[in-house]
């Protein structure tokens, strides 16, 4: 079965829509979505082709509230996939990042070891090994874009619900309130919704790393940003990287990772919010590396420590009469490139559950969705975690590894 497909590009704006045939389940029913990321924005936008009645509460005061971070790769058979079913193709062919999808692997003397071009040749979106990258930000802006007005509810941080009859009254952190019949939680890796449907908590995969935001690379450390010229870039070490990913407004993205013990950012006595008590630690942590590296950290002014933690991979529990979970906060793994891509499939997949007249009710559509969404995620977080060792591991195979690995996809 395949509903989506394609949705003629006079429909491109959610209030255009006409309700389509299996809305039952979910018709006169109000649903909440708590978090407005990739994967609760793909979802208001593919239940509003359905002529849902949806609202998506975000904890943002405002679409510009935030630099939504660097650029993602939209897959074949996932994002792209999703795009395509909620119509915004063009959009989103008018918005990407022609070229960026190409990688670059230095080793720590910053000699290039490594350039891969981009696989799409001509940017062939018909091509399953096309990989195009697109700005967090526009991704973001497209989505938002083709919604009803009103559908985002800004500056509603999410606190807690009660359940009244069958109906959810949700409260938020500026002290107003919300009824939904069915409840989303798209909130991301700390959700607050996820307690609601289970009790599983997250484990630390072993490995941390040190975010850095550069607002004006080309300025600041143009060195740098000529290395990583405008794609994916890394630099390999033994047990020890600094990956860089452009932004769409101009900025850069690193990542400094390692293995760490769990707690290691509560532990290490360092300030995270001291910028020269961060460029100290990784100046004496990247010792012997070319110094070029360090002009990435000290053009760098804010740095953000992130445990990368994951949802047991056999995780379950039972389908709720209401409520689920969508993206991270259903399945946070550690980054693999596939995040974003799996949230949008989550919305994919449930939208589908819900309105495609499967189902005979909302409790058996969110357990067929919820099987998928598992199943899926297993497979993925399995992956995920191997590439934390390969990517993090103290071991000079693992780099060996990796160099085979990229030389065997040239
Ligand atoms: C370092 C790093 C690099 C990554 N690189 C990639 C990559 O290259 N490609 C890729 O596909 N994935 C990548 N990922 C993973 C990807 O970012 C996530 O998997 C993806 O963003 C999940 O989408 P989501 O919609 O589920 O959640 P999120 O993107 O986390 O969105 C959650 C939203 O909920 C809001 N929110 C949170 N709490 C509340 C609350 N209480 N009330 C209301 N709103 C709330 C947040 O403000 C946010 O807007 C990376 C992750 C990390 C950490």
């Amino acid at each position: 079965m395949c509903w989506l497909l394609d949705v003629p590009l006079s429909n491109q704006k959610g209030y255009e829509m006409e309700t389509s045939k299996g809305m039952d389940l979910i018709q006169n029913k109000k649903i909440a979505i708590v978090g407005g990321g990739p994967g609760g924005l793909t979802l208001a936008r593919l239940l509003q082709l359905k002529g849902a009645d949806v609202k998506v509460y975000e904890r943002d005061f405002s679409k510009e509230a935030r630099v939504q971070g660097a650029i993602v790769d939209l897959h074949f058979d996932s994002g792209l996939k999703v795009v395509r079913a909620a119509g915004l193709m063009d959009a989103f062919k008018a918005n990407y990042m022609p070229g960026a999808d190409k990688f670059r692997m230095v080793d720590k003397d910053a000699n290039i070891c490594l350039d891969e071009e981009p696989h799409g040749i001509n940017d062939d979106f018909s091509n399953e090994h096309f990989r195009p990258e697109i700005d967090r930000g526009a991704l973001r802006n497209i989505l938002i874009d083709t919604l009803s007005p009103g559908t985002v509810v800004w500056d509603s941080q999410f606190m807690k619900m009660v359940q009244l009859h069958n109906a959810w009254e949700l409260q938020f952190k500026n002290g107003t309130l919300a009824m939904a019949d069915v409840v989303i939680g798209a909130d991301g890796y700390r959700s607050n919704i996820r307690p609601y449907v289970t009790d599983i908590t997250a484990l630390y995969s072993g490995a941390t790393i040190i975010q850095g935001e550069i607002e004006h690379p080309q300025k600041d450390c143009p060195e740098m940003y000529e290395l990583v010229d405008n794609g994916n870039f890394i630099a390999m070490g033994i047990g020890k990287t600094i990956a860089a990913q452009p932004r769409g407004d101009g900025g850069l993205t690193f990542y400094a990772s390692s293995l760490y013990p769990e707690n290691w950012i509560e532990t290490s006595g360092i300030d995270f919010n001291n910028s020269e008590e961060v460029y100290t630690y990784l100046e004496n942590y990247y010792e012997g590396w070319n110094p070029i590296f360090f002009t990435l950290f000290r053009a760098c002014a804010r740095f953000f420590p992130r445990p990368l933690n994951y949802f047991p991979l056999d995780q379950n529990w039972d389908a709720k009469s209401n409520i689920t979970l969508i993206g991270d906060a259903a399945h946070l793994m550690p980054p693999s490139g596939e995040g974003v891509n799996t949230a949008m499939l989550d919305a994919l997949d449930l939208c589908e559950c819900l309105t495609g007249g499967e189902f005979k009710n909302i409790q058996a559509a969110i357990a067929a969705y919820e099987k998928r969404m598992r199943t899926r995620a297993s497979i993925l977080g399995q992956e995920a975690l191997a590439g934390i060792k390969d990517f993090s591991s103290p071991s000079d195979e693992s780099v060996k590894k990796l160099y085979r690995l990229f030389g065997e996809h040239q």
